[in-house]
């Protein structure tokens, strides 16, 4: 009989699942069965490792909501059995995966981690092992009998963020992601320093796993740019049976205030598509009516996002939208922070 946390660590895909077959040198998919034998390291760990795996290892840029249900399936269906949950994914798209999870994982008291990396684990320079090592730890960290993380999370390159605040900000360095408007959770250095007051902690231990599944995909992410013409957003908002729009604006929420771009968000919002006003700058807050160039969206009904991500908007956005809820509760809900994901002043 033994108390040591067992982890689960799901491999879906991505760079960090690759090996060089010396035989070829070519790169190629790693059987994550054997990860324990294959990185010895892994069993000076303070836990109990066990893996499983897609059938069929995707790029994270092929991820779609049924994956999403599909990762999201893999934890319930072992939630009971594991103290902790690893999930290795490619990097293009783990800001969406993970903030899409944050809201489909409900009274969560487990940690979930997701990581990958830059460079394949069989490459001599890898952040490969790093990376996955220290979310291991993450994932099996325990204080007075209980996990110090209970949220869903991303660790790359030494630091732990809150998974729905995180971005990709480069494609090259090891440091790619960012969490500009949420403090990292933990960094890791000679010691593994948890920020305790940022952390994620549950009121009731008790509660069951809730596991929401229904997303609503009748969405788009509409960039706005200088001189974007009436055409463009009229045919996008006239996609059939749209449900819901992330409008990235200018600094804090601003847009044109051209009488033809008002009038075409207007009657969107009228027939009940829900448009959720974000910021493209990559830190910083919505603040509508603060600018003359925002009243008028806050006048016909566009949600302010406050500070939340894109990847993340587009995440609740998919997470609300199929809850059934009136207008009323629907800007509720999205005004206020549900999981962490948005800062309510
Ligand atoms: N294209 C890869 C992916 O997102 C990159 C990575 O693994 O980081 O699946």
């Amino acid at each position: 009989m033994t108390n040591k946390p067992t982890i689960l660590i799901i491999y879906t895909g991505g760079t960090i699942g690759m090996i060089k077959d010396y035989s070829t040198n070519a790169l190629k998919a790693f059987d994550f069965s054997q990860i324990v034998q294959k990185i010895p390291e892994l069993q000076q760990l303070n836990c109990t490792i066990k893996s499983i795996s897609f059938k069929e290892p995707i790029d994270s840029s092929n991820m779609n909501t049924s994956y999403y249900v599909a990762i999201a399936e893999m934890i319930e269906n072992n939630y009971d059995t594991f103290d902790g949950f690893v999930v290795l994914t490619g990097s293009d798209t783990m800001s969406y995966i993970a903030s899409a999870l944050s809201f489909m994982l409900e009274n969560l008291t487990k940690p979930i981690i997701f990581t990958g990396s830059q460079l394949p684990i069989g490459d001599l320079r890898t952040d490969a092992k790093e990376n996955l090592i220290t979310s291991i730890e993450i994932a099996a960290a325990r204080k007075n009998g209980q996990p110090i993380i209970c949220e869903v999370c991303l660790y790359f390159e030494y630091k732990l963020y809150r998974g729905n605040r995180t971005t990709k900000i480069s494609a090259e360095h090891f440091e790619a992601f960012a969490s500009m408007n949420y403090p990292p959770l933990a960094e890791s250095g000679v010691h593994l320093n948890f920020n305790e007051h940022h952390l994620y902690v549950p009121k009731n231990y008790q509660k069951k796993l809730i596991v929401r599944k229904k997303l609503e995909t009748n969405v788009v992410i509409l960039k706005l740019f200088p001189g974007i013409t009436q055409a463009v957003v009229a045919s996008i908002l006239s996609i059939k049976n749209l449900k819901g729009v992330v409008l990235e604006t200018y600094g804090a929420g601003n847009a044109p205030n051209e009488q033809w771009f008002l009038t075409l968000l207007k009657n969107a919002i009228k027939k009940g598509i829900k448009i959720i006003n974000v910021t493209q700058c990559s830190g910083g807050s919505v603040i509508l009516g603060h600018y003359d160039t925002s009243v008028g969206l806050k006048e016909i009904g566009v949600i302010g996002g406050l500070d939340i991500t894109t990847e993340t908007a587009i995440a609740k956005l998919m997470y609300l939208l199929s809850e059934n809820l009136s207008d009323d509760e629907f800007s509720s809900y999205f005004n206020k922070s549900m999981r962490g994901e948005l800062t309510n002043r």
